[in-house]
């Protein structure tokens, strides 16, 4: 355990978030008693004084000068001077050194905005946040990349769907999703349909005004469905919206045991425009490791039998930082998928949530970890680039070790318009289903509203109108 022991609470969070991402699993507490550790923050106006003690002696010490009420000015001066303590202690530095956030390309979105080089934006991410050149360049990437595509958009007057099927066929031991395994609720999905076209008709009538431009079905494994329930599904949505500007339809095909033929088949007669395949890893091993009751070989047959029913944007998702995976197991997956060659590639770095298996077995898994997960994603970005890939979306989650990022790679004209409006928070992205999360945009007072489904199947079905009333409300509110 960490004592945080601060005079002024201001910094608290930022405080945490870089111990966390020296110190992972460890417990901070405000309060002294058994920790090993005291993180200690001294702020006055003139001055920021932080220092870490190890039995009641100092060990280290930090100072910025800064007027720390000033949040704007002084953040950056705090977050780098615990940045060096911690980094010196821990005797290792963080490839994305003190930037914290889930969005770390903000920053070269807004200076690209204000006419900034690609030079310039790099050096100002070294020297602000202390991050590697290679962090600051793919931040430049992306955001150029982001600002081409988004420029098509009008976020007011468009939006997009999202299809939440919470059914899977297995658990992964990573998987945090609402995902029930689809042989023990077999006879519940009807039930679940029903209530999920019930949604679908409200959010068709209330959005009847806006252009939906993509659609996303996710969950879960929207393909361990049945082909004639998938086949329903789309028809469905394609029923109730008005879909003449839907530029993309996505279906999340995951995992290779949820697919064949019929399936592929029912999608592609249907104007589903991109699928994703997701190997995670194409070590056989590791597979069963993490509870995934399919084969590598099983991911290679899927795809191509894909090809072979012609679909022609296929992704692949893959996760670094798997237990007991080193660069040599990557080095494998990649030149599988190399072979495969897919049009895009989306690079997730492991996080474990609170609600994942592997969370319960987090000992294990820190001492299965084999070398630097950031070397593994420096590999995955030069098989991107072999496979004329870019990287068009990048973001980072709370529970990823040593703070690393997830990054979409595609090939021009290949990538998911949904995952960049997503991410951009600048158009409303209604969501409809079991465990999934509408986002409402307020652009004029700068405001993000989310309005949330229940995660439980059972209550979904049951408490369906209570769903359709919360989003009522949250659209009075937006007025149209
Ligand atoms: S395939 Fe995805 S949704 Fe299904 S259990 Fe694994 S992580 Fe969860």
């Amino acid at each position: 355990m960490i004592y945080l022991d601060q005079n002024v609470s201001d910094y608290d969070n930022d405080f945490r978030t870089m111990i966390q991402a020296f110190i992972p699993r460890e417990k901070i507490v405000l309060s002294e008693e058994g920790t090993r550790l005291t993180f200690r923050a001294r702020l006055t106006e003139e001055q920021v004084e932080l220092s870490l003690w190890e039995n009641g002696e100092k060990i280290g010490e930090e100072r910025a000068d800064c007027y720390y009420p000033d949040k704007k000015t002084a953040r950056n001066p705090i977050k780098a001077a615990a940045y060096y303590l911690l980094s010196r202690y821990c005797n290792k530095s963080l490839p994305w050194g003190s930037m914290t956030g889930v969005r770390p390309t903000k920053f070269a979105t807004a200076r690209l905005e204000e006419g900034w080089t690609e030079e310039e934006v790099i050096q100002e991410y070294e020297k602000q946040y202390l991050t590697t050149r290679q962090k600051g360049e793919i931040c430049y990437r992306v955001a150029k990349r982001e600002q081409e595509l988004l420029q098509s958009f009008h976020f007011q007057e468009e939006y997009c769907l999202y299809v939440g099927i919470p059914f899977c066929l297995s658990r992964c031991l990573y998987c945090s999703f609402a995902a029930y395994p689809v042989s023990q609720y077999q006879n519940r999905i009807e039930d679940y349909l029903a209530a999920l076209f019930h949604e679908i008709e409200y959010v068709a009538q209330a959005y009847k005004n806006k252009r939906l431009v993509a659609v996303y079905m996710g969950g879960g494994t929207p393909t361990s469905l049945s082909a004639e329930q998938l086949g329903r599904v789309i028809d469905k949505i394609y029923k109730e919206f008005d879909t003449q500007f839907v530029r993309e339809f996505t279906v999340e095909a995951g995992r290779p045991d949820s697919l064949n033929r019929e399936k592929f088949m029912v999608m592609k007669e249907r104007p589903v425009t991109r699928i994703s395949i997701n190997p995670q890893t194409m070590n056989d091993k590791t597979l069963q490791f993490i509870g995934r009751n399919h084969t590598a070989q099983m991911t290679v047959d899927a795809f191509y039998q894909a090809r072979e029913c012609g679909m022609d944007n296929i992704n692949m998702d893959m996760i670094v930082g798997l237990p007991k995976e080193g660069i040599e197991d990557i080095r494998y997956t990649l030149d599988v998928i190399r072979e495969l060659n897919p049009e895009s590639l989306t690079v997730h770095s492991l996080a474990i949530k609170r609600a994942a298996e592997l969370n319960i077995q987090m000992q294990q898994y820190q001492d299965s970890i084999k070398g630097s997960t950031n070397e593994m994603l420096t590999l995955a970005d030069q098989y991107a680039s072999e496979l004329g890939m870019q990287p068009y979306y990048l973001y980072r989650q709370k529970n990823i070790p040593g703070n690393l990022e997830n990054v979409g790679y595609a090939k021009p004209g290949k990538e998911c318009l949904y995952n960049v409006l997503i991410m951009e928070e600048k158009m409303d992205i209604i969501a409809v289903g079991a465990g999934t999360s509408t986002k409402l945009t307020f652009p004029e007072e700068n405001r993000i509203e989310r309005v949330e489904n229940v995660k439980n199947v059972e209550e979904y079905i049951h408490r369906v109108d209570e769903m359709i009333a919360r989003k009522e409300a949250g659209f009075q509110e937006k007025q149209f």
